[in-house]
């Protein structure tokens, strides 16, 4: 890793990193190692997505291959497991250096990302999957919860890059433990703003005025993330995208996505996950009348028409 003169109260290594897959996350990671002072030499298959990266800072190339070649480290960001291996096999894996660092941080299927990393070792390199917590804001504002699976060493070398994307960089364990983290908390979050949207559709209907509910049950223990952090009801708690009829956020489609790799999981390892079969069969139902884009928050409309 090349060192450069810091600035005072500065405390940056720039190094040469390939950006592969600058869509809605990937963008504004890219962007913010770029604005940490790295090289960063970024490809997408979007010709509009590699223009947003150059105006970010970033070096546009040609080719996945060209972006690995010669980064000390690679980091994918990618919509599935597919893209990954593929991106990985074709273009990564024969051209990193010995020394670069591969750092994945779509979410993917936990047996793709141990697979891959398996891969990264037989050819002598080191990899770890890395998914992050936190949207589209969190990844422009580089405030993002990177959950990093991996060997400590590897841990080690991913956190210097990850911590210029993001406010907390968590060791989760061998590889595969970040992608089994994120599952298993969105796989929480799915089936909680579930319960949350269904008390403030019954509290309603019960009579209940929804600021009153949510006064009292934000200071009680019905109090959650989808309570107070993100309130499914317009005008009610912190401003969320209820107040933005649903736009924005945390897609529908991506809750759902997130859901079906826990079932994925679960399945692959025998385990009992009711509350998360039924949040999946929700969002299955609520994608798939056309609200896949909608923010995941405006599943209550649904709880309130009775599917
Ligand atoms: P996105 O669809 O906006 O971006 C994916 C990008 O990958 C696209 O620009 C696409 O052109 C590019 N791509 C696909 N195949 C490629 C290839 N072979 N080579 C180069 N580029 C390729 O998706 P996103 O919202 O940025 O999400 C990326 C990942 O982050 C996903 O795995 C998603 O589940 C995860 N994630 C998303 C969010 C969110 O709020 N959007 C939050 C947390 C995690």
């Amino acid at each position: 890793m090349r060192v450069r003169a810091l600035r005072f109260g500065e405390d940056v290594k720039m190094a040469r990193v390939g950006f592969i897959g600058l869509g809605n996350m990937g963008g504004g990671m890219a962007a913010n190692l770029a604005k940490k002072g790295h090289d960063v030499r970024a490809f997408d298959l979007s010709a509009d997505a590699l223009d947003k990266a150059r105006a970010a800072g970033c070096l546009p190339v040609a080719s996945a291959r060209e972006a690995a070649d010669g980064a000390e480290a690679v980091i994918t960001m990618l919509p599935a497991g597919a893209h990954v291996e593929q991106v990985y096999r074709e273009s990564v894996l024969d051209v990193a250096l010995p020394s670069a660092i591969l750092i994945d941080c779509s979410t993917i299927d936990v047996a793709t990302a141990k697979r891959v990393a398996e891969q990264a070792t037989a050819k002598g390199l080191v990899a770890v999957d890395a998914p992050v917590s936190g949207g589209i804001a969190a990844a422009s504002a580089g405030t993002l919860t990177f959950m990093v699976g991996g060997s400590n060493e590897a841990f080690e070398r991913a956190r210097a890059f990850l911590a210029d994307m993001g406010k907390a960089v968590i060791h989760a364990g061998v590889n595969g433990a970040g992608q089994a983290a994120k599952i298993c908390n969105n796989m929480i979050l799915g089936a909680e703003m579930i319960a949350t949207c269904e008390a403030f559709v019954l509290a309603h209907k019960l009579g209940l005025d929804a600021q009153a509910f949510y006064d009292i049950a934000s200071v009680s223990s019905g109090q959650s993330w989808s309570m107070t952090s993100y309130c499914p009801v317009p005008g009610v708690g912190p401003e969320t995208p209820a107040d933005r009829d649903y736009q924005g956020g945390f897609a529908a489609a991506l809750m759902l996505k997130d859901l079906r790799l826990a079932m994925e999981a679960a399945e692959s390892v025998d385990a009992e996950v009711p509350m998360g079969a039924r949040a999946r069969e929700l969002y299955e139902a609520y994608a798939g009348a056309g609200n896949g884009a909608r923010d995941f928050s405006g599943i209550i409309n649904m709880l309130r028409d009775k599917p």
